[in-house]
């Protein structure tokens, strides 16, 4: 017999990707009952049968699957993990109908998250995130991307990647220097330069990040300092994610046509024609259903006439604003809110996810591929979304490791 670390049997369905999905279709989509699958090294060695896998390998790890769904642990595109202080106030000012304006003005939204992060200390930054990652690998997610941006100066940006990078030995984790908003202290000019001059070349020579992503948006930065950030950022050799038409069309999806951008997210306020030129592309749609909600708005993204023609993934959209870290949540709400299906919203969290962070090694279940798994207290894709709201997972496979789940 052949020695593995790990062998999971009894497997009652087994689904997963071969190629980023447009459209779910027999090519691109693996269903497959009675199966087993073989680790080592934090490695998958081999996928089969649940019989051949049992018969051809032997290990000290066995795990019993008892018929229920296994996919590739969910990967989470698009988050602001990294924070501190709270904003709970907010929620409440919300409700009342204070506008996010109002907000700013009395003191809070983001400046005050940006003031509590440079107030903060690496080792206080550090244990918040490390309890953040934790929530979120309990909730499913083996990789998940974190971007700066409640730094804003060349300190505190690098402090908050300094964090992110440290905890990468202990999570999957795609740092993105993010130029989110002009700090106080700047005028609007000053910052360009100040980010592009001071900032982006000692992300690069610190080795920080993998991305540069943009708030393009009104009152925040407009396409000509976007495109001007994103013109230093590829000199620096960095891969490019926008911040679109959130708030407001003033014209950032356009800059798809300019730009090789991995991810284009939000979209909430882009025209119908805009999205269907993204969907002719290989630039991926983030969809942020979470933060759409917690705008308290009903202004989704206009993607029923792109649905089985563009590459859409899922984030959970983690920030100080929508702290909501479950991609289990963003599943069901893609389902519950976008009316995707949950085969398609399982797609668009696993391989969609990794392709849109142009991850090698991640995303799908096949041979070589890292053993990020979840085994799932549920017995088909269909029953993900039918059971919805809460923890549905059992055990989960990371860095081929067993945790255990909510159960
Ligand atoms: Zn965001």
């Amino acid at each position: 017999m052949v020695k593995a670390d790990l062998i999971i049997y009894n497997i009652g369905e087994l689904v997963y990707f071969t190629e980023p999905v447009r459209k779910i279709n027999d090519g691109n989509t693996k269903i497959l009952h009675d199966y087993g699958i073989a680790i080592k090294d934090g490695k998958i060695l081999e996928i089969g049968n649940s019989e051949y896998i049992k018969t051809k390998y032997e290990s000290q790890n066995i795990i019993n699957a008892e018929g229920n769904l296994v996919t590739s642990g969910l990967i989470d595109m698009h988050t602001h993990a990294l924070f501190a202080g709270s904003r709970e106030d907010e929620l409440y000012k919300k409700l009342l109908g204070i506008s996010y304006a109002q907000i700013l003005k009395e003191g809070g939204g983001i400046y005050k998250t940006v003031k509590s992060t440079r107030d903060a200390s690496f080792e206080s930054l550090k244990n918040r995130l490390d309890k953040v990652l934790m929530n979120s690998l309990s909730n499913g997610t083996t990789t998940i991307e974190i971007k700066s941006g409640y730094g804003l100066d060349l300190e505190n940006e690098i402090k908050m990647l300094k964090v992110i990078n440290n905890l990468k030995d202990k999570y999957d984790i795609v740092p993105t220097l993010l130029a989110h908003v002009i700090p106080k202290e700047f005028n609007e000019e000053e910052y360009i330069d100040y980010f592009i001059n001071k900032i982006i070349p000692e992300v690069s020579r610190l080795n920080l990040a993998k991305y540069v992503d943009v708030f393009c948006d009104e009152n925040v930065f407009n396409m000509q300092q976007t495109r001007k950030i994103f013109n230093q950022s590829i000199k620096y050799g960095f891969r490019l994610r926008l911040h679109a038409d959130q708030l407001k069309y003033i014209g950032c999806s356009k800059l798809i046509n300019e730009f090789l951008i991995d991810s284009i997210d939000h979209l909430e306020n882009c025209p119908e024609e805009n999205l269907e030129e993204i969907s002719k592309t290989n630039t991926v749609i983030g969809l942020l259903p979470a933060s759409t909600i917690s705008m308290l708005s009903d202004n989704k993204p206009r993607i029923k006439p792109i649905k089985g023609k563009a590459l859409f993934a899922l984030g959970s959209d983690f920030s100080a604003n929508s702290p909501m870290i479950s991609m289990q949540t963003a599943i069901d709400l893609a389902i519950y809110y976008l009316n995707f299906t949950p085969i398609e919203a399982l797609a668009f969290s696993t391989i969609n996810s990794a392709y849109s962070l142009r991850l090698e090694n991640k995303g799908t279940i096949r041979e070589g591929y890292d053993a990020n798994l979840l085994i799932w207290d549920l017995e088909n894709i269909n029953q993900l979304g039918y059971y919805w709201g809460y923890n549905r997972i059992k055990k989960i496979v990371y860095r081929g490791n067993v945790i255990n789940g909510s159960l």
